[in-house]
């Protein structure tokens, strides 16, 4: 937890692009469960520590940050440091909205249709449309799939973990898309915090 990975200093990635973030949010993104519990919970099983005074809520890993994500590939060593400079591992969790928000980024495709299951060919601009109106609290904004014709809430499509909604999240920065997972043992955690099932995706600003 104390080196840097070494394929951050190498290039592919210039510091100026976001490596990513993984995304843990409630299944039904109409909820918004408690986030003082939340965070109370996820400090005592020692996934955070303590806040960043620098950056808004923000926190340090805590000493079971990486037992609770799952690492894919060979020796990811996480830098943990924000005094090292560059990119480094930290928890955010955003106050929490009044409606779901649509978390997407560059990695974001065109999500498949709930009912005939194609992929949309009108990506993206319908999409940014209606999150705006879901954002501001049409609940059933509706984008209509040009393979079937048919209207479906845009928070019912199929993102699978490139993107989806949330009024509240936790964001693990600086993950890039696919490099963590998170355990069972951290999906228990949240859904203890909060009553209620959690799923993760990746996003890239
Ligand atoms: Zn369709």
């Amino acid at each position: 937890m104390t080196i840097k990975d070494p394929r951050r200093t190498e290039g592919v990635a210039p510091p100026s692009i976001h490596v990513g973030r993984l995304i843990l949010a409630p299944r039904d993104s109409e909820l918004c469960p408690d986030r003082d519990r939340l965070i109370r919970t996820l400090s005592e099983a020692g996934f955070i520590a303590d806040p960043i005074l620098d950056r808004e809520c923000a926190f340090l890993v805590g000493p079971e940050f990486s037992a609770l994500l799952a690492f894919v590939g060979c020796a990811v060593a996480i830098a943990d440091d924000p005094q090292i400079g560059g990119p480094f591992c930290h928890v955010v969790v955003p106050q929490a909205s009044a409606h779901p928000r649509w978390c997407h980024g560059r990695n974001t495709g065109a999500p498949r249709c709930p009912a005939c299951r194609a992929r949309s060919s009108d990506w993206p601009s319908p999409f940014k449309q209606v999150a705006l109106e879901l954002a501001r609290g049409h609940r059933s904004a509706s984008v209509v799939c040009p393979s079937c014709g048919r209207a479906h809430p845009i928070r019912s499509w199929d993102w699978k973990q490139q993107g989806g909604f949330a009024r509240l999240l936790v964001q693990v920065e600086e993950i890039f898309p696919g490099e963590a997972v998170p355990t069972d043992g951290l999906f228990d955690l949240l859904e203890r915090a909060s009553g209620c099932a959690w799923r993760h995706f990746y996003v890239q600003d």
